[in-house]
């Protein structure tokens, strides 16, 4: 009989297999009886999984912080063990549009997707519109993880992280266990650059790139105007100083570089950019940046610029741009360089690995968009049923929300100019070839005809 849980007995997580070795149960076919301490196994105990020795083990609490695992007696019941079976890890808009397209390509392949959030099925790109419109986080959510997870035929792990890829046993170490593959696809996405709290114990700096981000974000600003700060004056900062500003806030938005928008837009296109902002506004200081933080005792930020001005208000939000999520990857050597590194079947340097959306780097690029990772989805999704499929990597008009002026873009995929061509649109040119552009207010209604004049 299995001794219950005692709320003083400790759990240990093998690294390199994923068994849990829980005090309360103990290992009885090993010779060790329910309530062993893990300091009173012997050294000559080996895992019942996989053999390694107890010093292989490490307190659960220390490798996750995800809710409570389920006790070793129940693991092999409840994790999916199929060795033919087709693993995600990640349950973002990569993580579900493959587990879509392989279940197209696929109706019956066992496909089970671990992530570390509730795998809620929601557009990320609405987090910020959602903000300009009030939206409550769930009201984003278009299908809840369960619900995606039975539409797709997929078992879904949520609230999983995984700990590490066994690439020799072709295995996922995951705080619940271990779960094998026969084919991984790696979707787990990119961290927004953090900057650190300006004190212990003080307001963080927000990022927003998830539900949970989007749900504190408006716990600070919720029935109140306020007044924010924005670091970065790329494609989310330019988003969320639009949309906070519609919603009624005070925003001050902060670019380093020359002008907004930088890694996208010609200097005079983003100049129209900044001109409605400012019209509508909206504090912008371009080519300068935050030199340090200080806390109010009413837990108010005050912010000082390299220029001397200071800003004081209730939020501030860093969007410093993404840093995709290669830690697992590289820890199990697979190549990475800025991304994890895919070929034009994103199949990664080990080739039972595939990966997709924010965390990968193509052909030396990292494309962080939506369209991009349905391209994508659907090569992994076709390659993994046997047939041939070739992602090129072609740029996609990115079209950004600013709906207090629109930008659609259409990024140069190598080095010439950028000239003027009429109001509201920029060209740009490699030697005479067109190959980008740039539109911005009413011309980005002419997006799709202007994408055609591109060969
Ligand atoms: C505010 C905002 C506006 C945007 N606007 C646009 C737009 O207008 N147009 C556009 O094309 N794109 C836009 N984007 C970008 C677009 O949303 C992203 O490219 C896309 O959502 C990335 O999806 P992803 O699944 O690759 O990454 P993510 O959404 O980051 O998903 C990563 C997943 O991996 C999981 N994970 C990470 N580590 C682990 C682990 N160790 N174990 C288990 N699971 C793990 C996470 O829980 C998460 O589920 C916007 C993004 C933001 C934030």
């Amino acid at each position: 009989m299995t001794a219950n849980s005692a709320p003083d007995y400790r759990q240990y997580i093998c690294l390199v297999c994923g068994y849990i070795y829980d005090e309360a149960n103990g290992d009885p076919d090993g010779g060790l009886p329910p309530g062993t301490r893990y300091e009173d196994i012997p050294d000559d105990w080996v895992c019942p999984d996989c053999g390694v020795s107890k010093s292989d083990f490490v307190p659960l609490e220390d490798a996750t912080q995800t809710p409570p695992p389920i006790a070793a007696s129940q693991r092999s019941r409840i994790l999916p063990a199929d060795p033919s079976q087709v693993v995600i890890l990640g349950g973002g808009m990569a993580g579900w549009a493959a587990a879509e397209s392989i279940r197209r390509a696929d109706p019956d392949r066992a496909i089970v997707l671990i992530t570390a959030d509730a795998g809620h099925h929601y557009p990320k790109p609405r987090l910020s519109s959602a903000a300009g419109e009030g939206l409550a986080p769930d009201e984003i959510i278009m299908r809840k993880g369960p619900e995606q997870a039975a539409k797709h035929g997929v078992e879904m792990l949520a609230h999983t992280r995984a700990l590490s890829i066994d690439r020799d046993r072709r295995r996922i170490i995951t705080a619940r266990g271990g779960v094998p593959y026969d084919r991984l696809v790696i979707a787990m996405g990119a961290e927004q650059r953090r900057l650190p709290p300006p004190g212990d114990g003080d307001s963080p700096i927000h990022t927003v790139n998830s539900l949970d981000d989007y749900r504190a974000v408006r716990s600070k600003v919720d029935g109140r105007t306020a007044s924010i700060l924005i670091i970065g004056g790329g494609l989310i900062g330019s988003e969320f100083a639009n949309d906070l500003t519609v919603a009624g806030h005070r925003v001050t938005l902060v670019e380093r570089a020359e002008h907004l928008l930088p890694a996208l837009l010609p200097a005079a296109a983003a100049g129209s950019l900044e001109a409605r902002f400012t019209d509508k506004g909206i504090h912008v200081h371009t080519g300068c940046s935050v030199q340090s933080f200080t806390t109010q005792s009413n837990g108010d930020l005050t912010a000082t610029l390299n220029t001397g001005e200071t800003w004081q208000g209730e939020l501030v939000i860093s969007a410093l741009g993404l840093q995709p999520n290669t830690h697992l990857a590289s820890q199990a050597g697979l190549e990475t360089r800025h991304g994890l590194v895919v070929d034009d079947q994103l199949r990664t340097s080990d080739g039972c690995i595939f990966a997709l959306g924010d965390c990968v780097e193509h052909r030396g690029v990292i494309r962080p968009y939506v369209r991009a990772l349905r391209r994508q989805a659907s090569v992994i999704g076709t390659t993994l049923a046997g047939n041939t499929a070739v992602y090129d990597g072609t740029p996609d008009t990115i079209i950004i929300k600013t709906t207090l002026c629109p930008v659609a873009v259409y990024p140069p995929s190598s080095h010439g100019k950028w000239v003027a061509a009429q109001e509201g649109r920029w060209n740009h040119y490699s030697g005479d070839r067109l190959n980008g552009f740039a539109l911005m207010g009413g011309a980005v209604a002419d997006a799709k005809r202007v994408e055609k004049e591109l060969v």
